[in-house]
């Protein structure tokens, strides 16, 4: 069986923003930040943070573990499956994936912020039977999620050198809520969710669910 390549995950080819390509811009509000040298549209969502640009380089791996930013973002708005890219909304609720490791503390239903795009039914149950990366892990829940709401973003925040002409990457992985002001150095990578009314869902009742569907 050909088990399809996720629509999110990221090649080892593509190339991420470098330096060179950054400037200080002075928006309106006169509180100066980072931007592109040549801007191009969507490069700021609808909250003023700068995206990733990805540069496509055939011929890359598939980096199971590591997502693409703009994919990334495309199924976290939308709400698109990050195995085949097609809405993952279900009236019943959508199917999200965590993990619970032994050495954390217990996962609290209902303070799930998540930055893992949902998945529709067939490729929940074909990831969790075939993906490399989910296939052993004991740790992973399967979850059905009556709502989710765009809560934030998260990625690399950059400073400026002293004399004003460079971006430096000064933190990883920081997180910025959408009701907070910005980081005006920030480059997001991940667009994150807050999930409402949280289910736990037993991977084998969703294969009973999905026999006899026709798409299948
Ligand atoms: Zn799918």
């Amino acid at each position: 069986m050909r088990v399809p390549v996720p629509y999110v995950a990221a090649l080892s080819s593509d190339l991420p923003p470098v330096e060179d390509d950054l400037c200080m811009e002075v928006p309106r509000n006169g509180v100066p930040h980072i931007a592109y040298m040549k801007p191009r549209p969507g490069d700021r969502d609808a909250h003023g943070n700068l995206w990733g640009r990805m540069t496509r380089v055939p011929g890359g791996r598939i980096l199971f573990e590591a997502m693409d930013p703009v994919r990334q973002r495309e199924c976290m708005e939308g709400l698109l499956c990050q195995v085949c890219a097609r809405p993952a909304e279900r009236e019943g609720g959508t199917l999200f994936i965590e993990w619970q490791h032994a050495d954390e503390r217990p996962m609290q239903l209902n303070r799930i912020r998540t930055d893992m795009p949902p998945l529709c039914p067939p490729c929940a149950a074909l990831s969790l039977r075939h993906c490399s990366f989910l296939r052993r892990d004991q740790s992973v829940l399967l979850l059905r999620v009556r709502k989710s709401v765009p809560c934030g973003v998260a990625g690399t925040v950059y400073r400026v050198t002293p004399a004003l002409d460079q971006w430096i990457p000064s933190e990883f992985d920081i997180y910025s809520s959408y009701s907070k002001p910005r980081y005006p150095g920030m480059i997001a990578v991940r667009m994150l969710r807050k999930l409402n009314g949280v289910s736990v869902v037993d991977p084998d009742s969703l294969a009973t669910e999905l026999e006899g569907t026709p798409s299948l």
